[in-house]
């Protein structure tokens, strides 16, 4: 059960990931260096709460 927790929260945290580095991979804001991309930062945004949120679970479930 415990790993199967950890497998869905891995798969989340990859999805988040990939959504990020896909977009960076296409994005040309994204590759220029001092440029700021929304959508890019949004990104990995998401993904840095995707991280937050699983290790909070970790420590409240120990
Ligand atoms: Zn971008």
């Amino acid at each position: 059960m415990t790993t199967q927790q950890d497998s869905h929260a891995a798969t989340e945290a990859e999805q988040a990931w990939r959504a990020a580095i896909e977009h960076a991979a296409g994005c040309h804001a994204c590759r220029t260096r001092g440029a700021v991309c929304e959508r890019g930062e949004t990104l990995l945004e998401a993904f840095n709460a995707v991280m937050h949120q699983q290790r909070q679970r970790r420590n409240s479930d120990a």
